[in-house]
């Protein structure tokens, strides 16, 4: 089969727009990925390039500056949309200061045509820039949750980089100027790479998104909607790890189980966003305490919350506890113009060799007793130094 320039610019334009319409429907049902439209947008662009560039044989003022500075405005949109995946703070100015200066170069070489040579390297080095930058933000700047497929992304922009340079040598190399045949299998050559490329990269996008989607379920599932801390599901896991972890290296852990005390009677008077709003105030609290390196705050109940305090000893985390209770005792929280009191209990477990789990038991053992001592009281089992060294 002969693959004529007018063969290969149908079948890119067919790829680009189906490939464009799937993004664009695909981005009408996953919500909340805000690469999609963007990337969506790239394809569309890139489209409208191949359109752009194929309308028009004889290379005039459309198809020079138009085309290629819709391909331009794609790779910068395709850039973008990387970087927006990743959550890398790029702005907008330097792509688009790229596609600029790409622009007139492009206007220069219409008002005085270079030799085709020449013209094709610029356009092999423009490419090769924007790879090189993408190649940059998906392997440097990307979540290490996300690197296996921003690595497949980035192999393409690496097989576009080599084919750009195996180009250029081929063109470069001594003779090959005046071969004809040659010049034209080269363009011919270019269209078919640059439709494979952009199937590739439609994949490896859609990896990337499949990749942040399965991340942001698997985040969601761990953490308590309200307040944004871990959830008990997932303070059990890292708690055991982490406890776990410290039993290896003969090391001691705590664990705080804080309860607000009377929070039913909260409800009860100023009505569930009230306490809402109280839990609210008290996790911003417990945020605002500085704890020590590898601790773990979560909400493991209603109003109850578990603090893993990893290679910490029970009198240390006795003494945690105790500035806990105080501070939230000491800060009413605040509904509308209310000031609604708020104070906390909390039990305090502590030992060497314990699992996670007795860690936890004892803890709510203690927290037990500080109720039934009246709350707002700190409670531990065993001696100050040893915690639950009976257990
Ligand atoms: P105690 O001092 O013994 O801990 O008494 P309490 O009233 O705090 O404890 P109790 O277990 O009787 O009540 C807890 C209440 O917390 C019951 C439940 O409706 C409420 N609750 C649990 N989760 C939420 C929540 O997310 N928002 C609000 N507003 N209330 C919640
Ligand atoms: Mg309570
Ligand atoms: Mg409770």
């Amino acid at each position: 089969m002969h693959l004529d320039l007018f063969t290969l610019g149908i079948m890119g334009l067919a790829v680009g727009a189906t490939i464009s319409l799937s993004f664009t429907l695909l981005g009408m049902v996953l919500r909340g990925m805000p690469a999609l439209p963007i990337w969506a947008a790239g394809f569309w662009v890139l489209t409208a390039a191949a359109l752009a560039q194929g309308l028009d044989e004889k290379q005039s003022l459309l198809s020079a500056v138009v085309g290629s500075g819709l391909i331009a405005l794609s790779n910068a949109l395709m850039l973008m949309g990387i970087a927006v995946h990743v959550r890398y703070p790029l702005r907008w100015r330097w792509p688009m200061l790229l596609v600029g200066v790409f622009l007139v170069i492009q206007l220069v070489f219409v008002l005085e045509p270079p030799a085709q040579l020449y013209e094709a390297l610029v356009f092999g080095a423009k490419s090769v820039v924007w790879d090189v930058w993408m190649i940059w933000v998906l392997l440097r700047r990307s979540p290490r949750d996300l690197r296996n497929t921003c690595a497949f992304t980035a192999t393409i922009f690496c097989a576009d980089m080599a084919f750009y340079f195996l180009r250029s040598a081929v063109m470069l190399a001594p003779g090959t100027e005046s071969q004809v045949l040659l010049a034209t299998q080269l363009v011919s050559a270019n269209y078919l790479f640059g439709i494979v490329c952009t199937f590739l990269l439609s994949t490896g996008f859609t990896l990337m998104l499949a990749q942040r989607l399965t991340l942001d379920l698997r985040s969601m599932a761990r953490t308590d909607g309200m307040t944004g801390l871990p959830n008990r599901r997932a303070v059990i896991e890292e708690g055991r790890r982490a406890v776990d972890a410290c039993r290896a290296r003969g090391e001691t852990s705590s664990v705080l189980l804080l309860d607000l005390d009377g929070f039913k009677a909260i409800n009860d008077s100023w009505g569930h966003a009230a306490g809402d709003e109280v839990l609210q105030h008290f996790v911003r609290l417990m945020r605002g305490i500085h704890l020590p390196d590898g601790a773990l705050l979560a909400r493991y109940g209603g109003e109850e919350f578990l603090v893993v305090l990893p290679a910490i000893d029970a009198a240390q985390a006795i003494v945690a506890a105790e500035d806990m209770r105080s501070r939230v005792a000491a800060m009413p929280a605040q509904f509308g113009t209310h000031r609604i009191p708020v104070t906390t209990s909390v039990g305090v477990a502590g030992a060497a060799g314990l699992e996670f789990e007795a860690l936890v038991s004892a803890a709510d053992a203690a927290l037990y007793r500080a109720k039934k001592l009246g709350r707002n009281r700190v409670e531990w089992e065993g001696s100050r130094d040893e915690a639950v060294s009976f257990a």
